[in-house]
């Protein structure tokens, strides 16, 4: 019996093993832990590679979120427009600092916030927009940013699938105020456990986060803020430039096989990803959809495919946000992909032959009826 799963990361480590140990080695002789050379040179990098003036290395994307956040002093009282159809985190980081989350459905082509209906949404509370570019595809900007400059809002990008990804030839991080990454393992760019970076070329933002990632300390003892404790590890940053130096290739590998699988999709009555022109999407994940869905993965399953539900259920009707007052038809488009959305197997080493057999069983399901 086969056993492909969703996500494999253990091939990868095979292949780069000795590079990594390498660097990890040097991170346990230097004898230095919390942001040393490794965390500095990686956040240069990610600067660079994201054309941004700074990045700051976070323990985690949610804290990369709720950082700048609370850096921009949003907090209670104030509302942040975001996708309901997104990992919790892109709200979550809103009701941390204590501010409301305001949802706006997605479009039912990119799945990403739909960017015709964020205006009726604004009231004199709305700080701020949280674009969220899901899957790997990013947000159309010009017209969030159109809306921001109209009303006054920064404008901080989840980008913590997007890594690599780009609108109009500008990266992903590099068109908000801010942007937000994640080193999740199981992310484009991830690390061997948590880590994030928020990216900015806005030089009082960027102070203010360094000051928020070590208690509002700027210098040992003394502090001048309320922080947290919220930095990205020596190794884990160690580890992520070894990665990093992969990262262009493992993403059109992604984009390869991804264009595979719509190819191979394309009689069948269901859904592959759309690809806006203006984008270069990195197919965080290959998301197809159909009414058939639980049946689908019932028979995947059972052919020892891997496949995974993002998300079953949206934000604005998760049970910690009853009190928001939304209820179930308020944000459709959200709310029927959480039914229809199936995740297929889609990583740099997934074997062409693997994906032939996914491909045979994806298509044997439909033609059997
Ligand atoms: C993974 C993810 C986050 C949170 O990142 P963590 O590093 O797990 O805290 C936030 N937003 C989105 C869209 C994500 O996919």
């Amino acid at each position: 019996m086969r056993n492909i799963p969703l996500i494999d990361l253990t091939e990868q480590y095979e292949m780069i093993k000795e590079e990594l140990h390498a660097s990890i080695e040097k991170v346990f002789k230097s004898g230095q832990f919390i942001l040393g050379q490794n965390v500095k040179a990686l956040e240069e990098e990610i600067a660079h590679y994201t054309g941004n003036k700074y990045a700051i290395g976070v323990a985690n994307g949610t804290d990369a979120l709720v950082l700048t956040l609370d850096a921009l002093g949003i907090g209670p009282g104030d509302e942040v427009i975001t996708s309901p159809f997104t990992f919790f985190a892109s709200a979550e980081c809103i009701s941390r600092v204590g501010a409301r989350p305001v949802f706006v459905d997605i479009d039912p082509q990119t799945y990403c916030l739909d960017v015709r209906q964020v205006e009726a949404k604004i009231t004199e509370r709305t700080k701020a927009i949280i674009p969220v570019h899901i899957f790997g595809q990013m947000v159309d900007m010009d017209p969030i940013l159109e809306i921001a400059k109209k009303y006054n809002l920064k404008v901080i990008e989840d980008a913590c699938q997007a890594i690599g990804a780009a609108y109009k030839g500008r990266a992903a991080g590099s068109i908000g105020d801010a942007g937000c990454f994640s080193f999740f393992p199981t992310k484009n760019l991830g690390g061997y456990g948590d880590g994030g970076m928020v990216v900015t070329s806005n030089d009082e933002l960027n102070a203010k986060i360094r000051l928020l990632r070590v208690h509002g300390s700027p210098k040992k003892y003394y502090h001048e803020c309320l922080g947290y404790n919220s930095r990205l590890d020596e190794i884990q940053a160690a580890i992520l430039r070894v990665k990093f130096r992969y990262l262009d290739k493992w993403n059109e590998a992604r984009r390869n096989k991804a264009a595979i699988y719509t190819q191979a999709f394309k009689d069948l009555p269901l859904k592959t990803p759309y690809e806006a022109p203006y984008n270069y999407h990195v197919y965080h994940l290959y998301v197809v959809a159909t009414t058939r869905r639980d049946e689908l993965m019932g028979y995947l399953k059972q052919k020892g495919i891997g496949c995974g539900v993002y998300y079953p259920l949206p934000l604005h009707l998760q049970p910690v946000y009853k009190d928001l007052g939304y209820s179930k038809g308020d944000l459709p488009v959200a709310e029927e992909l959480c039914e229809q959305a199936l995740a297929l197997p889609l990583y740099p080493e997934l074997k062409e032959e693997e994906q032939q057999y996914i491909i045979q069983v994806v298509r044997e399901f439909f033609e059997r009826g």
